[in-house]
């Protein structure tokens, strides 16, 4: 029989008196055993933690309960795997309770969980038995997951003000061009400014960047990749865009034509752009393969005040690596870790990370493919100004889309 591992992270809909507690957790208890599922649950005051292990089935079935259950909201899914043995296996569901009252408090609602964890104290919780079931819940009672970052408001890092959304005019001209560019904003919901506008590759037929890259091979894809970045700066002059606008570039197309930046230089001024309007967004994983050439790239893109993102961050082999050794000035983390990050553990353990790493190193992060509302408020609760998805705004062919505020 395959045993699995269940731990969850919930917000208590009431403010729960003691004996409450205790009453809840006999009656989860004996709930429990019934299906054959042992493990704990912690609350501090304000948030439950619980940990279930038994069989999956019986697991997947009791979680679906649970999430259900109007006396929690929040529910946060911290770990989910199999296991090859119970943590809590003679300890029926122990219950604990930390920090309540003001105290610091640990009861219980089992005998014998009781008289283990007395003898042991919940700061000895670790040497019980050093599984990651028992780790969580130490993190848990430290509260490390709830610290709250401040992070300094994006304004901070940008060179130019960001203006309020103007009227945008779609452009005529583009049944000339070879390629089009859908726009997608990129926006702080808070003080309702667009950051900028990511151009992003479309064919004839609004065939996706992919297929038409995929038209290309060697220097032609390089070239082609650089020069169709004109028409993107193109449209977005004549849409008039006033903020600034991002495009994407193989790091290759950096490297291999020696004189890119004065081509983009030279489009920019002709356009009567300023550079610093500009920032180049490179994915992760293609910026670590040729790495001298491409801090060369990065430094010459600079030296002509454009600015640098690193692209879905996350999704990629550098990661933290390859911060350590380029800061770019912008970030932004892949959409793979933001999806549902309302309630997921680790995405949100990752992403923490990442801001407060970038807080450091003074790097400003914008959350990739937003689409929810709840994770729009889970990421500005951890500190995330700027957001792209299509929660806000659908990429629009050749035009600045109507932002849903
Ligand atoms: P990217 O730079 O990460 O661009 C964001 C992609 O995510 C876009 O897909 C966009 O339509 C999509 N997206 C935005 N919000 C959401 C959302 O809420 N949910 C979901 N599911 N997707 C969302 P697109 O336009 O297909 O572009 C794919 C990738 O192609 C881009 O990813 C970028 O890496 C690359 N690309 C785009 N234009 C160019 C270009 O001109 N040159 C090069 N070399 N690559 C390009
Ligand atoms: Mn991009
Ligand atoms: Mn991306």
């Amino acid at each position: 029989m395959s045993l699995s591992l269940l731990v969850y992270r919930s917000r208590s809909t009431k403010q729960l008196k003691k004996d409450r507690v205790v009453a809840m957790s006999k009656h989860f208890a004996a709930r429990n055993r019934d299906r054959d599922i042992t493990g704990m649950l912690v609350f501090d005051g304000d948030y439950f933690m619980q940990v279930l292990e038994g069989p999956r089935q019986k697991i997947t079935a009791l979680y679906e309960l649970i999430q259900t259950d109007p006396r929690h909201e929040e529910v946060v899914t911290v770990l989910d795997e199999p296991i090859y043995r119970r943590t809590f296996d003679d300890w029926g569901l122990g219950f604990i309770v930390i920090n309540d009252e003001g105290g610091n408090q640990i009861i219980s609602s089992d005998l014998s969980f009781d008289n283990q964890l007395y003898k042991l104290g919940l700061d000895n919780l670790k040497q019980v038995d050093e599984t990651r079931a028992s780790m969580i819940i130490d993190a848990f009672a430290k509260g490390r997951w709830r610290e709250a970052y401040t992070v300094p408001s994006d304004e901070l890092y940008l060179d130019l003000p960001e203006q309020a959304l103007p009227e945008f005019n779609k452009a005529d001209s583009l049944g000339l061009y070879p390629v089009n560019f859908a726009f997608q904003p990129i926006v702080n919901p808070v003080s309702k400014l667009v950051t900028s506008a990511e151009a992003l590759l479309r064919g004839p037929n609004n065939e996706s960047p992919a297929e038409i890259l995929s038209r290309y091979s060697g220097i032609d894809l390089y070239r082609f990749d650089l020069e169709s970045k004109q028409y993107a700066l193109q449209i977005a002059a004549d849409m008039g865009l006033p903020c600034c606008i991002s495009v994407n570039l193989l790091p290759m197309s950096l490297i291999t034509i020696p004189d890119a930046v004065d081509f983009l230089l030279d489009r920019i001024e002709r356009l009567g752009l300023s550079s610093e309007q500009i920032i180049v967004e490179i994915t992760e994983e293609e910026a670590i393969t040729n790495h001298d050439a491409f801090y060369g790239a990065v430094t010459r893109l600079r030296a002509a005040g454009i600015k640098v993102a690193i692209d879905d961050f996350g999704a990629g082999f550098a990661g933290l690596s390859l911060l350590a050794e380029f800061q770019p000035d912008k970030l932004k983390i892949d959409r793979k870790l933001i999806q549902g990050i309302q309630s997921n553990g680790p995405k949100q353990a990752i992403v923490r990370a990442v801001v407060e790493c970038c807080y450091s190193l003074g790097i400003s992060v914008t959350a990739e493919g937003v689409e929810q509302a709840a994770e729009v408020d889970w990421l500005l609760e951890a500190g995330v100004s700027k957001f792209q998805g299509f929660f806000f705004a659908r990429p629009a062919l050749n035009s600045f889309p109507e932002i849903n505020w």
